[in-house]
């Protein structure tokens, strides 16, 4: 069969542009394809913290401590040592287009073993960029906009073919050998093929199948659907820590056209070993459908792991009784910042919501009642119940100390003065950590472990992260990754 390219990279978000950029500097032919008309996935509007390491050996450790039992060490070594060289690399990107690399002093998100040597590396300027001009589809931090627009310069400067809003339905194969895809029915034919086109966000069905929590709203996208998933599944790939995702607790828009989960405000993480970074109070608690609170609203990276406590199904009554759960504060805790933290990159919801602030959009999620029975009775909830569940919670806030569920007591804040705020809370998942296995090369697993002869994986649909996350491990591996898999597929 003829090759029409030497090197098709599927997707163009962080790891895909990477991918693409370092199999083309290795002198080969690639195409570059996207699905969406504008490219940059959920990579454009992550917070764009690249996270790097001062020392391989303590990376490794804490990467170990927090994924070793689900992920094989081989392959967390590759991101330990990458980490250590991220930085450079990062620069090396920004220098021809424009960019200067800011770093900051970041410590691991739980105090493990070689937690401390972790920093973060981030675009801090960016020659001629505008982001409301440029990325007006997009709303997240200004940080990932400009990290994937570095990326989207080198891959324009270096002229590699890049096709957007096409699709790729299917992998094509030859033997056991992947030498191709497959576009509105029509066969492209390469060497290699590089998968990276994200995860599964906004596919229930496939988070209906490996996930205990039903339903999970996507925070930001709705094209990443776990084609790759599919593509490489039918390649005889296999599987890997599925259950495990990015996320948190959210909120939802009463308008339909809204189709994102909300995240709420990101409020500073903090750990047991070194407590609250700074001042910091949390307004709100969250109880379930019988009233009761059920959790640490403020868990050390609840960023992460907010949406696991959701979980607790209910088997006589067939419900989980904490989707949706009900956000509670006073109006103290209101007037001190809006909730809503809102991120996407669809130009849709841009257009009809793009001016709205996150108090404006708090104005339209959250209802108001003068009285904790007026505010029981709008959810269901038992008035005697929820009224038990807030005097306990005020009696902890006077006593300094959350006995039941151990929230920092410096985020405390008491719920006493009317009117009070109410909103259904929904488990929100930013992007999902499981799928695609591989080796150190990135080459895709099969079930049995072996690689699948020209497959490759990049960036979350094959992350390494299968236990506990670290913050910004997704942007590292999808640049330490991708440029591992762009390489070995060139070779
Ligand atoms: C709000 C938010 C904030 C975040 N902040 C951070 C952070 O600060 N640090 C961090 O490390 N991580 C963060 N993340 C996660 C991180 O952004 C992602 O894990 C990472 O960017 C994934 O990059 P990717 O290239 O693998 O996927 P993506 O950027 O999602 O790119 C995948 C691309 O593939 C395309 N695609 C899908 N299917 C097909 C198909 N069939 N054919 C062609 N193309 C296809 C999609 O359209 C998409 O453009 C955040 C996520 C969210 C939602």
């Amino acid at each position: 069969m003829t090759q029409d390219y030497d090197v098709i990279v599927v997707g163009f978000g962080f790891a895909g542009g990477v991918a693409a950029i370092e199999a083309h500097d290795a002198g080969k032919r690639v195409l570059l394809v996207e699905k969406n008309a504008i490219p940059g996935g959920i990579s454009v509007c992550s917070a764009g913290g690249l996270r790097i390491a001062k020392d391989a050996n303590d990376a490794m450790a804490y990467l170990v401590a927090t994924n070793g039992g689900t992920t094989p060490e081989p392959v967390l070594k590759v991101l330990a040592d990458g980490m250590t060289t991220l930085a450079d690399y990062a620069r090396a990107l920004c220098a021809p287009v424009g960019g200067t690399i800011g770093l900051k002093p970041n410590s691991g998100n739980y105090p493990l073993p070689g937690y401390k040597t972790f920093g973060f590396a981030f675009v801090e300027a960016l020659d001629g960029f505008d982001v409301a001009r440029d990325y007006a589809h997009v709303r997240g931090a200004i940080e990932g906009a400009r990290l994937f627009e570095v990326v989207r310069r080198n891959v324009a400067k270096r002229k590699i073919e890049v096709k957007l809003g096409t699709r790729v339905e299917r992998l094509t194969k030859t033997g056991d050998r992947v030498t191709g895809i497959v576009v509105a029915g029509k066969t492209i034919a390469a060497k290699s093929v590089v998968l990276a086109c994200g995860g599964f966000e906004a596919e229930p069905e496939i988070q209906r199948q490996h996930w205990v929590l039903k339903p999970v709203l996507s925070a930001a996208v709705d094209f990443n659907t776990g084609d790759g998933l599919r593509m490489g599944q039918a390649a005889g790939a296999g599987l890997w820590h599925m259950w495990h995702y990015h996320g948190s607790y959210g909120l939802k828009h009463p308008d339909p056209d809204y189709k994102f989960g909300i995240r709420v405000k990101r409020l500073p993480d903090w750990n047991n070993a070194e407590g609250l970074r700074g001042d910091v109070t949390m307004t709100w608690i969250l109880l379930d459908q019988d009233g009761h609170r059920f959790m640490n609203e403020y868990e050390p990276y609840m960023q992460d792991t907010g949406h696991r406590p959701f979980e607790h199904y209910d088997t006589s009554r067939q419900k989980f009784p904490r989707v949706p759960a009900i956000m509670l504060l006073d109006a103290d805790g209101r007037a001190r910042y809006p909730i809503s933290a809102p991120t996407w990159n669809d130009e849709a919801v841009a257009a009809k919501f793009g001016k709205h602030t996150p108090r404006d959009l708090d104005a339209a999620i959250f209802a108001e009642d003068e009285t904790l029975d007026a505010a029981a009775a709008r959810h269901g909830i038992d008035g005697a119940a929820l009224k038990r569940s807030v005097d306990t919670w005020n009696a902890a806030c006077d006593a300094g100390n959350d006995a039941a569920f151990g929230r920092p007591a410096g985020s405390m804040l008491p719920i006493r003065k009317g009117p009070f705020s109410t909103a259904k809370v929904w488990p929100v998942v930013s992007n999902t950590q499981g799928g695609l296995p591989h080796d150190r090369e990135q080459r895709v697993l099969d079930p049995y472990g072996a690689p699948i002869p020209g497959l490759y994986v990049a960036g979350e649909l094959g992350s390494v992260f299968g236990h506990l996350y670290l913050s910004g491990g997704n942007i590292a591996e999808s640049f330490v990754g991708g440029r591992i898999a762009g390489r070995n597929a060139a070779a």
